[in-house]
């Protein structure tokens, strides 16, 4: 079985209410909720995507997000927790910022510029 984002995210919630953690993911939970499930996207793909290795998989489920009706709130709760890692409102997350794309795997080119 596999686990979409916001399943991961409700867990962490879960986890996270007894540690008084922001409540952004529970707003985020009741506002998806009010939405057709084939509307969000990382419900109806496959959610290791927004986790995922390959770079182009993270431009995939980047660009997957950009039709969410909850994107806005998923990235404002993304950014105030400081997600540690993966794709949350169409944007990059690692250690808590977003950065512009994931680096592949592997050492840098020699011949790239300095
Ligand atoms: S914006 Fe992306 S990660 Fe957030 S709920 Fe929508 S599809 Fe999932």
């Amino acid at each position: 079985m596999t686990t979409s984002v916001l399943d991961r995210t409700h867990q962490v919630f879960e986890a996270g209410l007894a540690t008084g953690e922001d409540p952004t993911l529970g707003l985020l939970h009741a506002e998806a909720d009010k939405v057709s499930r084939e509307l969000l996207p990382c419900r109806v793909n496959n959610p290791e995507l927004w986790f995922a290795e390959s770079p182009s998989d993270v431009e995939e489920a980047k660009a997957l997000c950009t039709d969410c009706p909850v994107q806005a709130l998923c990235l404002d709760g993304a950014l105030s927790r400081r997600e540690p890692w993966g794709v949350w409102g169409g944007e990059l997350f690692l250690s808590g910022v977003v950065i512009p794309r994931k680096r592949p795997r592997g050492r840098p080119r020699k011949d790239a510029a300095a």
